[in-house]
């Protein structure tokens, strides 16, 4: 976890930009480097400057979290793999966004593209018997994707951050079970992070022939039609699944009319079947003294592209409405009429006493920029609640929610309760 919970506006090395970046195809880009979360290397590559990577952070801290408490163990694997585990697999000739790199002895290696090829090697040492299952490994890591074009911003990249794990089953019913509960966690996540997603079945694309499901979340960016119900959670991808069209009744609830919608995949759950055990010859013995192969899920979550579609969903004209649990702060707080003495005072006052009570404060203190700059620099940065100490509110703070219209005056009391609340 990064440590600065509290920052002063002027020890920031980044700042934000009065203008939008140029090439900004999506609102995510243009939002994200105008106010100083990411910078583009390339097309599909991305910096995370100290306010982007405290969000990557605080999302992969919650989907950790959900994924812990299904019994996933946390482990770190490498991105950069020999291309032997991936012949063995049939990827390194089938995946066609797999990156190879060539080292100058002349060898082949992968860039992880996913990590079935070093996590099913890797379990092999541990799985003997079915007592030994179920077992579930994920790790928070980057990913490679050789993409021709690489355009949406952090949400497509041909580098970015996930959340992949992979668990080993002695039979189908204890699958199943875990599967559920992978499910039930992912929503979970979804949830915390302010999102609705649906689970949407899909065919398994590279990884398997059998049912998956994709997590989609609504907005106009995505890059998917889906076709959805209101009045449940049936939702399916108009690509994979032809037999309904748009004002169709709702198949599952009958209550409602499809309606037609662009989707977003933040996540997807694969059944891999025996595919990667039988590749590297992972077995058990079964309780009747039988050697089987076990049964293999798959579980991801884009955390970077996750990012992406959060920006996407929550923006206005003036800058970015972070959900309270991954704002980069809760609060910021300016001053304002800072050739007062008695404002700068009562400012560093409150930054103070917020800090001492934990809650995560950007403090605007700077001397030489005029209260409108301060201002729409706060709603650009998009942090949940604006603090504003000027002349005119005395002892008291003008509070407005970054979601709200209306400013009100409240004693530092009531804003360490507004902060408090939100994130709980
Ligand atoms: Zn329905």
């Amino acid at each position: 976890m990064v440590k600065c919970s509290d920052m002063k506006y002027s020890k920031m090395f980044v700042k934000t930009l009065k203008t939008p970046p140029a090439a900004a195809d999506t609102a995510n880009h243009r939002l994200l480097v105008q106010a100083g979360f990411v910078r583009q290397v390339m097309a599909g590559v991305y910096t995370y400057l100290p306010l982007g990577l405290k969000v990557l952070q605080k999302i992969s801290n919650i989907v950790r979290e959900e994924m812990d408490s299904i019994g996933g163990q946390e482990v770190l694997m490498p991105i950069l793999h020999p291309s032997s585990i991936w012949k063995q697999t049939g990827g390194w000739d089938k995946i066609d966004v797999l990156f190879k790199v060539k080292s100058r002895t002349d060898r082949d290696y992968a860039l992880a593209q996913s990590n079935e090829e070093t996590v099913t090697p890797l379990a092999k040492e541990w799985i003997h018997s079915a007592k030994d299952m179920p077992l579930a490994i994920y790790h928070i890591n980057s990913k490679f994707r050789d993409e021709l074009r690489s355009k949406s911003g952090i949400m497509r990249g041909r580098e970015f951050l996930m959340k992949d794990m992979y668990s080993f089953h002695a039979n189908q019913d204890d699958f199943d079970t875990f599967y559920t509960a992978a499910k039930a966690a992912y929503l979970r996540v979804f949830k915390r992070l302010g999102l609705v997603a649906k689970a949407t079945e899909a065919s398994g694309g590279a990884f398997t022939e059998k049912v998956s499901y994709e997590f989609e979340v609504l907005t106009d960016a995505g890059e998917a039609p889906v076709l959805y119900c209101d009045s449940c959670d049936y939702c399916v991808n108009v690509d994979d699944i032809k037999t309904y069209k748009l004002g169709d009744e709702c198949p599952i609830c009958k209550k409602d009319k499809l309606k037609s919608a662009m989707a977003s995949e933040v996540g997807n759950v694969f059944d891999l079947g025996q595919k990667y055990s039988k590749a590297f010859d992972l077995t058990f013995i079964d309780t009747d003294g039988t050697k089987k192969y076990p049964i293999m899920g798959c579980y991801g979550i884009g955390i970077s592209r996750t990012m992406g579609v959060i920006v996407e969903k929550f923006n206005d004209g003036r800058g970015i409405m972070w959900p309270a649990s991954i704002a980069p702060f809760t609060v910021h707080l300016a001053s304002i009429n800072t050739n007062d003495e008695s404002v700068i005072k009562r400012a560093d006052e409150v930054y103070e006493l917020l800090t001492k009570v934990g809650i995560e404060v950007l403090y605007d203190e700077r001397t030489e920029v005029g209260a409108g700059q301060k201002l729409g620099e706060a709603d650009m940065i998009g942090c949940p609640v604006r603090a504003v100490i000027s002349t005119k509110t005395g002892q008291q703070i003008e509070v407005k929610m970054r979601n709200e219209k209306e400013a009100k005056l409240v004693s530092t009391e009531e804003l360490i309760e507004i902060a408090s609340k939100i994130l709980r």
